[in-house]
């Protein structure tokens, strides 16, 4: 061995030795958790998000399995049990949902019903042991979401939100682009989600099901993208609303346009609408350039801009696995979600200043 190799050799070996006990450490993690067990999820609300979106993820997670089923509609239970494998000791109606406190099969009930149901369905589960996974928007008022924060307190249970672009590295990467300054200060976020809603007799234009409309439904999801990108809390909000078919609409809002101040300075421009086309979009102004997503808010082919022309592009992967994993890894490590209720409570309390600015042509502080 010449003696500059052997150097190169001895500095190898050295790093290797100091770098070891790490990646043992890093092997020993991953070992661990492979091996844990997965945690039974119960879906409680067999709709068309449960069957297109959330039970195939749970097939795709690491952390969780599909252990138990929430329904009011018998018809479905034996096309699912057969699907899913699930006992029939595993079934239950809305109104039974007590009776799963006997059942070690089910750690975590995920809420998929009508927004004006979730506490309701929440507090059962809180009740009977179990951990809550609940769906956007948490709940139709702030005292509803303080009583599921409340029963998930008191039951020593953990809450979380149904908030899947958290979990989108996309998202995650217009987090950093902020936080990192990568353009200079954010000074200006844009940010639209709608789409043009059917059946007029859904629940969602059912003001006491649903809560209100488009912006309860798909608004929440620029309400929720101004805070994780600014990092901040609204301040102030203003707000419009338009109805171009008053029938139709007549129960929730059809179109509305709100602007939110965030200490920093940060404005947000956003706006949210149940009917129009293409509308999913997000998109950061700084100092220096910008950097956004359009689409923003699907379930894939989500795309990344960014004003330098650097590539914004990542694996795509399933925001709905991603979230439910993350959850039972916050359960089984004993740790707050970042999309804890407290969060879902925040903007539903922004929502109702919304409501308010919309109401009265007021600028609405956040108290
Ligand atoms: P859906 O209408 O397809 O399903 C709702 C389910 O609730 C059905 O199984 C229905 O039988 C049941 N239900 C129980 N009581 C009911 C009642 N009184 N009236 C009507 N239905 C009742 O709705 P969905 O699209 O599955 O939405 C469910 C929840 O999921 C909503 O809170 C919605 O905001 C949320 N959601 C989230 C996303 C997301 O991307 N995270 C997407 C769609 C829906």
């Amino acid at each position: 061995m010449t003696r500059t190799s052997r150097r190169t050799f001895l500095r190898h070996s050295a790093a290797a030795a100091i770098a070891a006990p790490f990646i043992s450490t890093r092997i020993t993690r991953a070992l661990a958790e492979e091996s844990r067990p997965k945690l039974g999820w119960a879906l409680c609300g067999l709709g068309g998000l449960s069957e297109n979106q959330i039970a195939p993820a749970l097939l795709k997670t690491k952390h969780c399995r599909l252990s138990g089923l929430v329904t009011g509609s018998p018809e479905k239970t034996r096309e699912w049990r057969t699907r899913y494998d699930i006992p029939d000791r595993s079934v239950y109606s809305y109104d039974s949902m007590s009776r799963m406190a006997e059942n070690p099969d089910i750690d975590v009930v995920y809420v998929v019903t009508p927004n004006a149901l979730h506490g309701d369905h929440t507090i059962a589960a809180a009740e009977a042991g179990k951990h809550v996974f609940c769906e956007k928007p948490m709940e139709v008022s702030v005292a509803r979401c303080r009583q599921m924060i409340d029963a998930c307190d008191a039951a020593d249970r953990k809450l979380g939100v149904g908030y899947r672009c958290q979990f989108s590295p996309l998202h995650i990467e217009m987090i950093r682009l902020a936080r990192e300054e990568e353009f200079g200060a954010v000074r200006v976020i844009d940010s639209a989600f709608g789409f043009r809603i059917g059946d007029p007799d859904q629940w969602r234009l059912k003001k006491d099901l649903a809560g209100g409309g488009a912006l309860m439904d798909v608004g929440v999801y620029c309400l929720q993208a101004s805070r994780y990108i600014s990092g901040e809390e609204p301040l102030v909000v203003t707000a419009m609303e338009t109805k171009t078919d008053p029938v139709k609409f007549r129960e929730v809002d059809e179109t509305i346009a709100w602007q939110a101040t965030f200490p920093s300075g940060i404005v947000a421009n956003c706006s949210t609408t149940y009917n129009a086309e293409g509308m999913g979009r997000v998109k950061a102004h700084a100092e220096r350039g910008w950097f956004g997503l359009e689409p923003a808010f699907h379930y894939g082919g989500n795309k990344g801009t960014r004003s330098d022309g650097k590539p914004f592009e990542f694996p795509e992967i399933d925001m709905f696995a991603a979230q439910m994993d993350d959850f039972s890894q916050c359960i089984l490590e004993n740790r707050e979600s970042k999309v804890s209720g407290l969060e879902g409570l925040k903007d539903v309390k922004i929502m109702m200043a919304i409501y308010e600015a919309a109401a009265t042509g007021r600028a609405v502080d956040i108290a």
